[in-house]
């Protein structure tokens, strides 16, 4: 079974350690640099991506998620799609830089703060996750603006991207962990065993 960490410094980390392990991952709270050690992937949950920032840089390990996430698959939900991005803004703020994203904070005003919507996804996850609607929980959700041509999209609301894919790395600006849909975890745990069998 693989161990996949969730950054647990801020933010909604329970709901996703639930959701890996209904998934069939093993989750991993890590809240210091040294608990990445010997993990296959890791989560980085909604929450405040600048207190959560803030958070990475008094422990050390801004750098080291860099790192981690240069070898291992990262999922970031919401704040931690904003610390995968490779720019962010309103206002601009520091990011990790391991997905070739550009994305706008609290992007949806404050009428929009909050909503729960169900949405068609593209073909491309219907064919890798299993058909059928899926729920979006948004909670003070950015916007993705522009994606690299590298980035798949896997579903989007109003138009924009809102689950992508970047060869090993996955961002939602929704709440997976907070719907009981289970496909987007478990197609990042079947991405990330599927990596680590390749890599032997
Ligand atoms: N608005 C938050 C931010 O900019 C993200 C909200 C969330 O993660 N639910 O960091």
């Amino acid at each position: 079974m693989r161990r996949v960490g969730v950054l647990a410094l801020q933010g909604d980390f329970e709901a996703h350690g639930k959701a890996l392990e209904q998934a069939g991952a093993r989750p991993v709270m890590v809240r210091r640099v040294t608990e990445l050690d010997g993990l296959d992937a890791l989560v980085i949950p909604g929450g405040e991506s600048t207190t959560m920032l803030r958070l990475l840089e008094d422990e050390g390990m801004f750098e080291a998620l860099r790192v981690f996430g240069r070898q291992r698959p990262i999922l970031g939900t919401c704040a931690g799609a904003i610390l995968l991005a490779g720019e962010v803004t309103n206002p601009p703020q520091p990011s990790l830089g391991l997905m070739d994203i550009v994305v706008e904070r609290n992007a949806y005003g404050r009428q929009l703060e909050s909503r729960v919507v169900r949405l068609e996804p593209e073909p491309e996850f219907a064919r890798a996750a299993g058909e059928g609607e899926l729920e979006a929980v948004f909670i003070r959700a950015p916007i993705i603006r522009r994606t690299g041509p590298n980035v798949r999209v896997y579903a989007r609301y109003l138009g924009d991207p809102v689950l992508v894919a970047e060869g090993r790395h996955m961002a939602a600006t929704f709440h997976p962990e907070l719907s009981a849909d289970r496909r987007v975890h478990r197609l990042f745990v079947e991405q990330v065993e599927r990596g680590a069998a390749t890599a032997g």
